[in-house]
């Protein structure tokens, strides 16, 4: 009573918590979500192709990388189907001459898979991948990395490439801006449970209205020797972790390197435990007719009226007798969690996005660990983790 007499006119009391907090009454944030109207058109839900890949591997031009050669690691990727890679030397390691070091490996060739153009920049504040559909001036990134992020992300935006923030939550972590990067690493290497920190981050990120892509990268450094004589004291990991653990998927519109970067920047991307595991597609109705409109990675404009969203399973190695666990995040929190079976699993529920303000919605798939012969000890380090769909998008502001 004493307080609202004194303050009468001024201030209004809201109670938060239990605590009585003080707040102007004519106060209007100038930054509250408005009516968007500027959201760009859904692509084709068809009308292109996933495409399977690493995007986090190390050659020899990393000085702590071993048997893992170019070449190596192009035969290898070309055996086992990737249809694309991007070799992400530690720029340091060549003081930022990726150019003629990598990129001018004889054997740097793009073709199967193709292969992206980047970098790791290896920083006093952690680690980021560069991916680039073309040959650009690594060189620039590299000097620039030790002044302020408004002189980092002016160089970044010249250089027109997607940045990502690497293993955020790890040794090296991503110690820059959010705001210069287009996608985060929520799946560093095949031990999925030190990334509990990643995806954290990652929710808080998309929570404050970042349209942020999650990918995957092995961040694999070591290849199998080819005689025992060339064997190192850090082989043994090849078994362990090595290309495609995990695979990140992208729906590219066509089988080109700018498609593939477009697709990544888009979000148009899910993260398997290995190149043999399901792929988690994630789409959504948004009129209720029964035919999906729009998929993860895609931002619609919330109408106030239910959304049926379905999560399914695809691929050859869908156990027909196992169970599937599907859970769903809204906004950074957990949802709801539903159970797949079958040989077609698929899972819908249905909610209504607020109208006003922004909402995502993303899940992640547990089950049986699908062997992957070739990095035969992979799949503990996996477990439970099938794959993680990017999140379906309303009312994010495209000018954020
Ligand atoms: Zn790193
Ligand atoms: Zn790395």
């Amino acid at each position: 009573m004493l307080a609202s007499h004194l303050f009468s006119g001024l201030l209004a009391f809201t109670l938060f918590s239990g605590v009585a907090v003080a707040q102007q009454q004519d106060h209007v944030n100038p930054w509250a979500p408005t009516e968007l109207h500027n959201l760009a058109p859904i692509a084709s839900l068809t009308d292109g192709v996933w495409m399977k890949g690493d995007l986090h591997v190390h050659s020899g031009h990393s000085k702590e990388a071993s048997n893992n050669s170019v070449g190596h690691i192009l035969s290898y990727a070309n055996s086992i189907g990737f249809d694309y890679i991007a070799i992400t030397d530690h720029d340091n390691h060549v003081l930022g001459d990726v150019a003629h070091n990598t990129w001018t490996d004889p054997d740097y060739k793009s073709g199967s898979p193709i292969l992206l153009y980047g970098a790791e920049w290896t920083t006093t504040r952690g680690h980021g991948n560069v991916f680039s559909a073309t040959s650009y001036d690594h060189q620039r990134l590299y000097d620039v990395r030790d002044q302020r992020d408004i002189v980092v992300g002016a160089v970044k935006k010249e250089l027109g490439v997607h940045l990502s923030a690497n293993h955020p939550s790890g040794k090296d972590h991503f110690g820059y801006s959010y705001d210069m990067v287009d996608s985060i690493e929520v799946w560093n290497s095949a031990l999925w449970s030190k990334n509990a920190n990643a995806i954290m981050i990652w929710d808080d990120m998309l929570s404050s209205g970042r349209k942020l892509t999650g990918r995957g990268g092995s961040d694999a450094h070591h290849g199998i020797p080819d005689t025992p004589e060339q064997a190192t004291k850090n082989s043994a990991q090849a078994k362990y972790n090595y290309i495609g653990t995990p695979t990140t998927w992208v729906f590219a519109k066509e089988r080109t390197r700018r498609a593939v970067i477009d697709a990544l920047t888009n979000g148009r991307v899910s993260v398997s435990a290995n190149p043999y595991a399901p792929r988690v597609e994630f789409y959504a109705d948004l009129d209720q007719d029964g035919k999906m409109d729009i998929m993860m990675g895609d931002n619609a404009k919330a109408t106030g009226k239910p959304v049926k969203f379905r999560v399914q399973l695809t691929g050859k190695a869908v156990l027909a007798d196992a169970t599937y666990t599907v859970k769903v995040v809204k906004d950074g929190n957990p949802f709801n969690t539903y159970t797949l079976m079958g040989k077609t699993p698929i899972a819908e529920f249905t909610d209504t996005p607020a109208e006003r303000g922004r909402t995502f919605y993303r899940v992640t798939v547990e089950g049986p660990a699908t062997p992957y012969p070739q990095v035969p000890e992979s799949m503990k380090l996996s477990e439970p983790m099938v794959g993680l769909s990017n999140p379906i998008y309303f009312n994010f502001d495209p000018n954020f």
